[in-house]
């Protein structure tokens, strides 16, 4: 082997290992995005918490396929503030610091504004912004306290663009992107990062609904002609949680094969 390609090789091997030691806690880990998530932070050597709400066995699939140890599950369910708490409770009762929070569970119920269901508008909002809200207070206590910690919300192409039929999904997913703006300004001063990662369309449960005429509508607004996969939500994931992103906080980072630029 030439210096050359030892060089190269070395560097791959830590730039894989990006997050060696660090906790991180994921939300929706049990299948779609989360699960890709929590699968790529592993093995870049992190210890994931991840949550779920009602699919205990997908959740234990998941942990199955990870690689290191000292994983765990928990449940939780966004929309109950005392269930958020538990969660967090049952964590911290034998993690002492968390350094890196992924905000992704998320749901939608779509329909068109003049037949939504005040129900339906609610549980989005309540799912996807209220629940990053509880989730966020809790875990900064723990980062402030450290001096440290990179928080990860993931929103969507739908928060910057809007879409006919999501009012309340774009409404909840813009809101995490100006709450996450707020608490990057707020804890700036203790090291303590927030940044947005806003996937467009990827091919997930969320997606799989869609008719093959929808699919094809969209993949002609996409510059790269292809739904994207949950290992590229992932990777920008990790790498805002990495410290290689370590001057950067309060951004979106869009992951949506150029179908919108922010
Ligand atoms: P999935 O529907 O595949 O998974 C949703 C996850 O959220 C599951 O782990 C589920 O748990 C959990 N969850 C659902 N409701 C609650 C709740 N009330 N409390 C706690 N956890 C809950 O979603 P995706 O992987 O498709 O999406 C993940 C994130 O990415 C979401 O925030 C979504 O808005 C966003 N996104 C997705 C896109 C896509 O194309 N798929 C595009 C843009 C953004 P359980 O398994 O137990 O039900």
């Amino acid at each position: 082997m030439t210096t050359a390609t030892k060089t190269a090789s070395t560097s791959s091997v830590s730039a894989s290992r990006l997050l060696d030691g660090k906790c991180i806690l994921v939300t929706g880990g049990s299948r779609g995005i989360g699960a890709g998530v929590v699968r790529l932070l592993a093995e870049a050597g992190a210890k994931i918490a991840f949550t779920y709400s009602s699919r205990e066995d997908s959740a234990r699939q998941v942990m199955e396929t990870l690689p290191g140890s000292g994983h765990q599950i928990l449940q939780m369910n966004l929309t109950s503030e005392e269930s958020v708490q538990e969660a967090l409770d049952q964590l911290t009762s034998n993690w002492t610091r968390i350094d890196g929070l992924v905000n992704n569970a998320g749901i939608t119920k779509d329909g068109l504004l003049m037949r939504m269901k005040t129900e339906d508008f609610d549980e989005v909002i309540q799912t996807n912004l209220r629940g990053t809200f509880f989730t966020c207070r809790a875990v900064t206590k723990l980062m402030i306290k450290a001096r440290a910690g990179s928080i990860v919300n993931i929103t969507s192409v739908i928060g910057l663009t809007g879409n006919a039929g999501q009012t309340n999904y774009a409404a909840s997913k813009a809101g995490v992107i100006g709450f996450t703006k707020s608490l990057a300004m707020e804890l700036g001063s203790r090291n303590v990062r927030a940044n947005c990662v806003a996937p467009g369309f990827i091919q997930t449960e969320m997606t799989d609904v869609l008719t093959d005429d929808v699919k094809s509508a969209i993949l002609k607004k996409i510059p790269l002609q292809s739904l994207g996969s949950v290992e590229d939500v992932a990777s920008a994931v990790k790498f805002l949680l990495s410290d290689e992103s370590k001057y950067i906080t309060g951004q979106t980072l869009s992951v949506n094969g150029g179908m919108h630029f922010n």
